[in-house]
């Protein structure tokens, strides 16, 4: 990354119009290790005015032929070439997200990195197949259909996987002929400013993707009020998805919203206990638990209940937590102090509700730094109780049994949000039941947290609406549907 070394230390610079700027009030923001709680660079803080120079160089390079007329072929193959400059640098990204976000190296190198590739890739080819239809209209007309780019696209993203957003953004967004303001999380923002410099290598002009990192009040606030912006595709928080649409309002710009989830993992008797067991584990400790599809809620059948329970204690004690950059870390830091003080105090609270703490619950540091919370499992959960209804996004599950298909569905259900579900069974016809009657973008069945760049991601109710990934997806997102008619008996 073009970072220069001062007397304080590394600062980095806004990303606008394939260059590096500094911000024009001069600010900047620390963003530290949370595993080390060292300071690891000063990033320029882009405010109001940062985020107009954003847009202007976004809005003038899609009015610049280069970006608008440009080939299809050749828009594909600068995506592809950046998914090809992600892996050759590979190792530095997984690096820096590791630093910034305090996920295992191991995870960030070998997931999160090469998926943002197979993200790109994939949306490499759609590029070229961004069409219309011909639509037989009665009459004397041909009607057909275009599909145009929305414009100067905002994009909005988390610090829970920092390049993998970007990339579930960036990739189909350009893909559709847009140009692209993005503002990562203020916690995690150097994997962005590193993919658009590394887009500017590839190839893209000017301004089609433009990183502009600060707070969400100021920066965040600032670009989706802009008149300049057309559209605003979000991930994270409820609460901050409900203010953004709200300030979208009044511009009226194109909004989707991929929010927060309480999502149930629900195991039967009749499933494999043991794949039951180790989907249940990952689908809530991966990640650090920091996950939108996490699954919070394992819902397990009455009869099995205690078996499972135990299981689930010992996969807990299996998520060894440590230094993210060892291979055997499977829980790394939380990715600051504020977040694993929210996550502490639902453990506060579930302890007091009345829920019973099996495993973790603790407060660590490793080599007496950092932030760290160990694999934390409640079992006799109330589904009223704050730690069964509520995001704590940190890994916590909260274990309430079910005594059949209808108690499962309807516990399942009972929840605000709508984002994904597993379902653990053998039996092929409730499964499908299951499928059908749960409220959520997403349900895996004996399975659990699978993404693919052509597989549509996204949520019911306060999940959200709008959907990140797959083909037609996110030709919805990403362009307008334009009709043409034309008079045949003129
Ligand atoms: P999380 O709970 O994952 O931190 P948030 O919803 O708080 O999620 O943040 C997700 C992203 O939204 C971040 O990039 C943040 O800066 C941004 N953000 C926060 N508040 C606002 C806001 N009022 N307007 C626009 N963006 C915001």
């Amino acid at each position: 990354m073009s970072a220069t070394q001062t007397a304080e230390g590394i600062r980095t610079r806004l990303w606008i119009g394939n260059e590096w700027v500094d911000a024009q009030r001069g600010g900047t923001f620390a963003t530290t290790n949370p595993a080390t709680e060292e300071v690891i660079a000063e990033v320029a803080e882009a405010r109001a005015e940062d985020i107009d120079r954003a847009v202007q160089a976004a809005r003038a390079a899609f009015a610049d032929s280069r970006w608008r007329r440009m080939n299809p072929h050749k828009r594909s193959r600068l995506l592809w070439k950046l998914a090809d400059l992600v892996d050759a640098n590979a190792d530095e990204l997984g690096l820096l997200e590791t630093q910034d976000n305090g996920k295992p190296y191991f995870e960030a190198r070998r997931i999160d990195v090469p998926s943002v590739a197979q993200t790109l890739r994939y949306y490499a080819g759609l590029a070229d197949k961004v069409q219309g239809d011909t639509v037989p209209v009665p009459g004397p007309f041909l009607n057909y259909t275009l599909r145009e780019p929305v414009g100067v696209v905002g994009a909005i993203i988390p610090w829970n996987f920092p390049l993998s957003m970007a990339a579930w953004k960036v990739a189909p967004a350009l893909a559709c002929g847009n140009t692209v303001v993005l503002k990562p999380a203020e916690e995690t923002p150097l994997t962005a400013l590193r993919l658009g410099e590394l887009a500017a290598e590839a190839g893209f002009p000017a301004g089609v993707l433009n990183v502009v990192p600060g707070f969400g009040e100021t920066a965040g606030a600032a670009l989706v009020r802009h008149p300049g912006v057309d559209a605003i595709s979000f991930t994270g928080s409820t609460e901050v998805g409900k203010v953004i649409m709200r300030e979208a309002a009044d511009t009226l710009k194109k909004v989707s919203l991929e929010l927060g989830g309480k999502s149930p993992n629900i195991v039967f008797a009749d499933a494999d206990l043991r794949g039951a067991l180790k989907g249940a584990s990952s689908g809530i400790f991966y990640g650090k638990g920091e996950v939108c599809a996490a699954g919070s809620r394992i819902l397990v059948e009455s009869r099995i209940h205690d078996e499972f329970v135990a299981g689930l204690q010992a996969g807990a004690a299996r998520a060894t937590v440590g230094d993210p950059m060892d291979p055997s870390t499977r829980l790394g830091a939380i990715v600051s102090e504020a977040q694993l003080d929210r996550v502490m105090g639902y453990i506060e609270a579930g302890r007091r509700d009345g829920a019973c703490l099996v495993a973790g619950g603790e407060r660590t540091r490793v080599n007496g730094r950092g932030h760290f919370v160990n694999a934390t499992v409640f079992r006799d959960v109330d589904p009223e109780m704050s730690i069964a209804r509520e995001e704590i996004f940190g890994p916590v599950a909260a274990v309430i049994p079910f005594d059949d298909v209808d108690d499962a569905i309807r516990k399942a259900n009972d929840s605000l949000y709508g984002l994904a579900a597993g379902v653990w069974t053998r039996d092929i016809g409730k499964a499908h039941r299951l499928a059908g009657a749960i409220d959520a973008g997403t349900v895996w069945v004996n399975t659990y947290n699978q993404y693919s760049p052509a597989s549509p991601f996204g949520g019911y109710k306060q999940s959200g609406f709008g959907r990140d990934l797959g083909f037609h997806s996110a030709l919805e997102k990403y362009t307008h549907l334009k009709s043409v008619w034309v008079a045949l008996d003129g």
